[in-house]
């Protein structure tokens, strides 16, 4: 039961604006049911094969979003049921997802991955390949995608301003994309920012999304 506590409490302690992510990768099914049963009904995945098998286990009226790095050739797999795509990081895989949408009648939603921590190992893409995607007549021509807004992940660090800089950098990219390339559409709105270590300075820089897992499921092993 405590697993159900600990998501209400972060659920009640967040801005109402704000959409709780609860990240259940590498954990079992039954941990999910607990939360579902108290009203959950959007997860985070960071897996393909645990993201479908999760999907196929569960109730129908769960959302799934894919928070981790995607590769091209697993789309397929995830474009039937997927509600939201987090990492999306090149052309190439904005292209196999519009793709995998059309054969199954959807649009797919999607944020574009930023890069923003100084790691590197993190994925993302820079300010300048972010504007080439968006000016270019390849993705202007998709019809199967929508781009929602923008993702990123903060330098996994104890320095708070660091994290603070960060974020504020992504927030800023995302007002300067949205009205640079949004500014007639209303669909440019989630900017997904903070995990279980810095989700509250996320949302003081201006998130709408966070993606929670350790501190409502447990540690990971
Ligand atoms: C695992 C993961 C999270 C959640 O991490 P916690 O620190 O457990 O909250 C968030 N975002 C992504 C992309 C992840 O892979």
């Amino acid at each position: 039961m405590f697993i159900a506590e600990n998501l209400l409490k972060i659920k009640n302690s967040i801005p109402k604006n704000v959409t709780l992510i609860p990240v259940s990768k590498r954990k079992p099914i039954e941990m999910i049911e607990e939360t579902y049963k108290v009203g959950q009904r959007i997860f985070g995945e960071n897996k393909v094969q645990e993201l479908v098998e999760k999907h196929e286990k569960l109730p129908s009226d769960i959302e799934w979003h894919m928070i981790g790095h995607l590769q091209t050739n697993k789309v397929k797999y995830i474009a039937p049921f997927v509600s939201l795509i987090h990492a999306v990081d090149s052309i190439k895989l904005l292209k196999e997802i519009n793709k995998r949408a059309k054969q199954n009648n959807r649009v797919i939603n999607c944020l574009l991955q930023i890069y923003i921590a100084d790691e590197k190992s993190k994925f993302g893409l820079s300010f300048e390949e972010l504007k080439n995607i968006l000016e270019s007549r390849v993705y202007q021509n998709m019809e199967n995608i929508k781009i929602v807004g923008l993702m990123g992940m903060a330098t996994n660090t104890i320095e708070v301003e660091k994290i603070r800089n960060e974020f504020a950098l992504l927030k800023n990219t995302f007002d300067d994309v949205k009205n640079r390339f949004f500014e007639k559409s209303k669909e440019f709105t989630e900017l997904s920012m903070g995990m279980s270590g810095d989700y509250k300075i996320a949302i003081e820089s201006g998130s709408t999304m966070i993606r929670v897992g350790s501190i409502i499921f447990g540690a990971r092993q």
